[in-house]
């Protein structure tokens, strides 16, 4: 499987739009890896994870062609991850496209739901209610939803996804795991794992989000329950403003405990 994360960026993005602090002022004048936008993820050519205020730029920026997606997974319905209104430019006349098919939860579907019926996209859009444990078939891809540690509002997930012989482990936003989120994990092994790290050298953000200690804690854990090993991809991703994720700085305190900085067009085949 080949995994192109396209925004490594929290909710606000880096740097922030409107904030003047030292860590945004250094992003700007830098460039380059420095920028992260929101999130989403490519999964080969036409699976794609989340869809941010900033996906349909990563169709210019970054070589996603929206076209190929086949299959659309959305986690949560916080905005960095899903932006109804940009997906609803598959109608036409915006749009001439192939069909695609949006998984999500209740929300996300009811929202959707709403858009459907006032532009009438029933021939473009295909949705896809999922709950957490349920397997579901997804052309040759198995995926398996995971109640997530966010939002305790609303059932976010956290996706596992099979194919070709690969699994990986798409788990962002996040806490660290609770027992329930552990079984249902538990039953595959990973080849890679996209983890929530939106606070840097701060544990366990808010409840719901996770740091490098909790990521560490997160690879530990799978290589000690033997589902995952020395050769898993650990991917730290979603990183917030005001904790500094300039990748120069972050890169090697990551690196230096097993885990990859993401940054935006990493790209990582498994
Ligand atoms: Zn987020
Ligand atoms: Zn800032
Ligand atoms: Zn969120």
């Amino acid at each position: 499987m080949k995994i192109k994360l396209f925004g490594t960026g929290a909710a606000e993005g880096f740097p922030s739009g409107f904030c003047n602090c030292s860590w945004c002022q250094i992003a700007r004048e830098t460039g380059g890896k420095n920028i992260r936008t929101r999130t989403s993820t490519l999964i080969n050519d036409d699976l794609l994870i989340d869809f941010g205020p900033d996906t349909f730029s990563h169709s210019f920026f970054h070589g996603l062609d929206l076209r190929k997606i086949k299959h659309l997974l959305i986690t949560h319905s916080h905005h960095d991850h899903f932006t109804p209104a940009e997906i609803a430019n598959i109608h036409p006349p915006m749009a001439e496209s192939n069909k695609l098919r949006l998984y999500g939860n209740d929300v996300i579907i009811d929202t959707m739901e709403r858009i459907i019926d006032r532009l009438k996209l029933t021939e473009r859009l295909d949705l896809q209610r999922v709950y957490s444990g349920i397997q579901y078939a997804a052309d040759s891809y198995q995926i398996t939803p995971i109640k997530a540690v966010h939002n305790p509002n609303e059932d976010c997930l956290l996706y596992c996804i099979s194919h070709g012989g690969k699994t990986i482990l798409f788990a962002h936003d996040t806490a660290y795991f609770k027992e329930d989120a552990w079984e249902l994990a538990g039953q595959h092994f990973y080849n890679a794992v996209i983890m929530d790290c939106t606070s840097l050298e701060t544990t366990n953000y808010n409840d719901v989000h996770m740091g490098i200690a909790d990521n560490v804690k997160m690879r530990s854990h799978m290589i000690d329950i033997g589902i995952a090993d020395e050769n898993t991809a650990f991917i730290s991703t979603h990183f917030a403003h005001s904790f500094g994720p300039l990748h120069e700085r972050i890169s090697p305190l990551l690196s230096d405990v097993g885990l990859i900085a993401a940054y935006d067009g990493l790209t990582i085949q498994v």
